[in-house]
């Protein structure tokens, strides 16, 4: 097996995890949409799971309201709707994006938003460990040399993604990555160059912070490191496969 081989076997399935908040498995099991996805419905939005409030000062609960109650539930919804008029239904959001290029753009760019924050939100959950564990710690040391640098990168990739778009820390066969996006794609859609199970990411869309920072979005990402959840972090970086 090569490197491309191993790769795509070992994202195969991530879907399964990460789609735990789909409605293929809850509407499904509990029955209350009978056998078949109804058209419109496919995925669900799933709770915040705390206080708009909950990431003062550093993230304002004006902007996580207004973050998860519009931006989000827009791209859910947008994505349902697009899903609805297709002539069958994906398996799976991870299934989409490592088939991103037969789906319309707007199925890419809905999907992407839906499933990204998703993964964000419990990024920066409140709670959790202040710090990586010591496992992530070496493995962090070991691409980036130091938790420091890796930071410094971290902050300087996400400074670098011009407009809207997304950096992440990926796992890779190879080791930690950092790789940032365009727009709502991910690493997990087949036309990333670097591609890898995400485990810590961070919004850059003017929408996460301009209500508080405007466009200072260097104070913006400082503060990020101030609400990661990093036992989240940990629970990613220890997945063998999204799903
Ligand atoms: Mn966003």
């Amino acid at each position: 097996m090569n490197k491309r081989e191993f790769l795509k076997s070992s994202l195969l399935g991530v879907g399964a995890t990460l789609l735990s908040t789909s409605v293929f498995s809850s509407s499904i099991m509990s029955g209350k949409k009978g056998n078949t996805l109804q058209s419109g419905d496919l995925f669900e939005q799933p709770p915040l799971g705390y206080a708009f409030d909950a990431l003062e000062p550093y993230i304002d609960a004006r902007t996580m309201e207004i973050h998860y109650t519009k931006h989000h539930a827009a791209y859910t919804k947008n994505l349902n709707d697009q899903l609805a008029k297709l002539s069958s239904h994906p398996k799976s959001i991870v299934h989409i994006f490592e088939h991103i290029t037969q789906y319309p753009v707007a199925v890419r760019n809905n999907g992407g938003g839906y499933y990204n924050h998703n993964l964000f939100w419990k990024i920066i959950a409140p709670g959790g460990s202040r710090e990586p564990s010591a496992e992530l710690k070496r493995a962090l040391e070991s691409a980036f040399g130091s938790f420091d640098n890796f930071k410094k990168v971290f902050i300087e990739k996400a400074m670098g993604v011009f407009g809207s778009g997304w950096a992440w820390l990926i796992k890779t066969p190879l080791g930690l990555k950092i790789t940032t996006t365009a727009n709502q794609d991910n690493p997990l859609m087949e036309t990333e160059t670097e591609r890898g199970i995400p485990i810590l990411m961070v919004d850059v869309w003017e929408h996460a912070y301009y209500l508080k920072y405007q466009n200072r979005r260097r104070e913006y990402l400082e503060a990020f490191w101030q609400v990661i959840n990093w036992d989240q972090v940990q629970h990613y970086f220890q997945m063998e496969r999204v799903a």
